[in-house]
């Protein structure tokens, strides 16, 4: 297999093709989230009670990476308390940038590790933290403003 079709590994493809928890949220806190590099735009619904995502979902269009990773994050950040959502990024983030501890938090992370490959294409990295960068807004308590990549 070559580095690309790694890159666009099955779990990819198919959330890609269905991705889960899509369509705007109701009553909910969103922010927008924007990559120039590739023109990935995002936007990410959530709902918090008592510090916990009960609710979150998506809208966007973009590259296949993005979408994916978007897709993923709604399955694994929901019923998460906003602390786990924030060290599951973290973990993300080491894996996807190749820093120390990566190889570590790969088995951490669940169906995210699908997205590993993009380690290797480093401008794809922005790809697939986009919507993590976007849920990371609002779970700061800056919800409503863009955030962009770049
Ligand atoms: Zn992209």
């Amino acid at each position: 297999m070559s580095e690309l079709d790694e890159l666009y590994q099955e779990v990819i493809l198919d959330h890609n093709r269905n991705p889960r928890n899509f369509g705007r949220l109701e009553d909910a806190q969103e922010s927008e989230g924007f990559n120039p590099l590739c023109g990935d735009r995002i936007s990410v619904f959530v709902k918090v009670e008592e510090n916990r995502v009960v609710d979150v979902r998506f809208e966007g269009r973009g590259c296949a990476i993005s979408q994916a990773s978007a897709s993923v994050m709604t399955t694994m950040t929901k019923g998460k308390t906003v602390e786990e959502v924030q060290k599951l990024f973290n973990l993300f983030q080491q894996v996807v940038t190749d820093s120390e501890g990566g190889e570590e938090a790969m088995e951490e992370i669940g169906e995210l590790a699908a997205l590993a490959g993009v380690r290797e294409f480093p401008t794809r990295v922005k790809c697939a933290t986009l919507a993590w960068h976007t849920l990371g807004s609002i779970l700061e308590g800056q919800a409503g403003t863009a955030v962009s990549t770049e």
